[in-house]
């Protein structure tokens, strides 16, 4: 975990948060950055701090205060914006650009910056592209352009030459058991994990088989248990139970945590204490398997434990 202050959470990107300390504390006229990496490392996470970074208006010792508009909810912020397209693999409107565009020589309204973030800049279109080159040719003082793509060869050349390009990395088996270790997991904890073994061609093909088991058994533990000892993909026991670990629904039901806080629905924290629960019971697992515990005890016990949380959620 790195001990960035301003990217808490974010873990495994030691050379890119150090290159983007230097990017964001010199006395630059603006700053065009392109973050670049695979899907679920914490590029997003980076990039919303930037823009709170830009945006803050109690900026102390180089780091957002986290409370004011600009760090709490940049989405509505004056000076920031927010280009991406209005559906999920859909293009960013030459429009957008042009009316972004036009502010952007003009002092900001409220916070020290104006603070855009393109997000994929592979959504850009020529034509987009075009619009905002005459702006990142010369960057104008007090504007901060954050970009981010899983795919940079997909970026608009013209726009992609411009940028300082900050590459983000897989996560290596060191972030995981970070993550792992955590003694609460980070909100997008699930997402990062799911990355790393999906990127890892090793992973891949058992990812994909035990996301069809889940879907298919509802994730039943007995049925996962039967694969992982049938299973004759030379994985070992604990790399499954990791694997299983990365599918579970944690994220995700965190993410619901704030229905739930104001009061809308209880049903949220049930299932978010289950899954912090199913997780706890893998996570022994693992360690018990490290231990060389016998791998039946551990599996049973799995089974069992696991059962006993999903029969309490469901009574
Ligand atoms: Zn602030």
């Amino acid at each position: 975990m790195t001990e960035r202050g301003w990217c808490d959470g974010v873990v495994c990107q030691d050379d890119a948060l150090k290159t983007l300390d230097g990017i964001m504390k010199i006395d630059s006229p603006g700053r065009f950055v392109l973050l670049h990496g695979p899907e679920g490392v914490g590029k997003r996470t980076v990039a919303e701090k930037m823009m709170s970074w830009a945006l803050c208006s109690r900026l102390s010792e180089n780091a957002p205060c986290g409370q004011c508009l600009g760090c709490r909810n940049f989405a509505d912020h004056p000076d920031a914006v927010h280009l991406t397209p209005e559906k999920s693999g859909g293009k960013i409107k030459v429009a957008d650009v042009r009316e972004a565009a036009a502010k952007a020589f003009y002092p900001p309204v409220s916070a020290r910056n104006r603070a855009w973030l393109i997000n994929p800049a592979e959504a850009l279109t020529p034509s987009s592209a075009n619009a905002m080159l005459r702006l990142l040719e010369e960057l104008p003082s007090k504007l901060w352009v954050v970009a981010i793509t899983h795919n940079p060869g997909a970026v608009p050349i013209t726009v992609r030459s411009r940028a300082i390009k900050v590459p983000f990395r897989t996560l290596d088996s060191a972030g995981l058991e970070s993550i792992l270790g955590e003694s609460g997991p980070a909100a997008n904890a699930g997402t990062m994990i799911r990355a790393s073994l999906l990127s890892n061609p090793d992973f891949q093909r058992q990812v994909e088989t035990w996301q069809r088991l889940i879907a298919t058994r509802r994730y039943d533990p007995d049925a996962a248990v039967k694969f992982a000892r049938g299973a004759k993909s030379g994985l070992s026991l604990r790399e499954f139970m990791i694997a299983l670990l990365a599918l579970s629904d944690v994220a995700s039901v965190a993410a619901s945590l704030p229905a739930a806080y104001n009061g809308e629905s209880q049903q949220p924290v049930a299932a978010l204490v289950a899954a912090l629960d199913e997780r706890d019971v893998l996570l022994t697992a693992v360690t018990d398997l490290d231990r060389n515990v016998n791998p039946s005890f551990v599996c049973e016990d799995t089974v069992r434990r696991i059962r006993g949380i999903r029969r309490s959620l469901s009574s």
